[in-house]
């Protein structure tokens, strides 16, 4: 069974790597570091109870004792076939709780997993980095079947240099997302680019983001006819601050086609 996603805009989750290492300030609240923490105490909660853990073993591979990443990544083999036996098409998010470019990743397991993705045409595959540099560097060993959404995050200006690694892919379909959002980037690059997702931070310790942030982006996707999809205005309580932006929601997405 794929796990089903509260993420706005997904539907599901595969996860084939766990675990990663901090790269850039749009990390510091890492929200998959949270949830793994949370997984690999009840793995070590069921393992005391005498109980098998199942998947959440994985996590006591990745979460230091302060629960927090150790920096490894853990390569879950009887996951990567998964997306081959969901009849239904879906539309899934790659490695939630990992960067499947992560540095520790290898070749060959990334490979397997796009191996997979090119199987899969009923379904349309999220795959999310922080290291675009790494997915230019491997880019012309794996098939890019236009059912590979490839997207970097972008949180704030220091980490623009992404978007030009990401554009230089081989990817069909390319996004942004920027989120958290952390100050303004008023020249988002956007050629090339076929779908932008904002959001604020939320959670304990989420940093503000301004309103006029979020705009500036709306505004040139609009006036570059590049979808825009608003995630949430987020903070300690994403559930009162909503995702409505001058009176309306933006859930705009590229179109979804069968893999080439
Ligand atoms: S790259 Fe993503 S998963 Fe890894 S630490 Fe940063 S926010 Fe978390």
């Amino acid at each position: 069974m794929a796990q089903a996603s509260t993420i706005e805009w997904t539907e599901a989750t595969w996860n084939p790597v766990v675990g990663c290492r901090k790269v850039s300030a749009g990390c510091a609240n890492c929200y998959a570091e949270r949830m793994a923490k949370r997984l690999a105490a009840m793995a070590t909660a069921d393992l005391e109870a005498g109980r098998n853990p199942g998947k959440k073993a994985a996590y006591l591979h990745v979460i230091n004792g302060a629960g927090r990443w150790n920096g490894d990544v853990y390569l879950d083999d009887s996951a990567v076939e998964a997306p081959l036996s969901w009849r239904s098409p879906k539309v899934i998010f790659v490695n939630s709780m990992s960067d499947l470019f992560h540095e520790d990743v290898p070749l060959k397991f990334i490979q397997s997993v796009f191996d997979v993705m090119n199987r899969c045409p009923q379904h349309t595959f999220q795959v999310l980095t922080k290291r675009p540099e790494r997915t230019l560097e491997v880019s012309k060993r794996v098939t890019w079947t236009g059912n590979i959404w490839m997207g970097t995050s972008v949180e704030n200006r220091a980490v623009v240099r992404r978007v030009h690694e990401l554009r230089q892919t081989g990817a069909k379909v390319k996004f942004l997302s920027v989120e958290p959002l952390l100050g303004p980037i008023p020249r988002l690059p956007l050629t090339g680019i076929d779908w932008v997702i904002v959001g604020g931070e939320s959670g304990p310790g989420a940093r503000p983001m301004q309103a006029e942030w979020v705009k500036q982006i709306r505004d040139r996707c609009v006036a570059q006819d590049v979808p825009f999809f608003f995630k949430q205005w987020g903070g300690v309580n994403k559930s009162s601050t909503g995702r409505t932006l001058d009176g309306r929601t933006w859930n705009q997405m590229p179109s979804i086609s069968a893999a080439l």
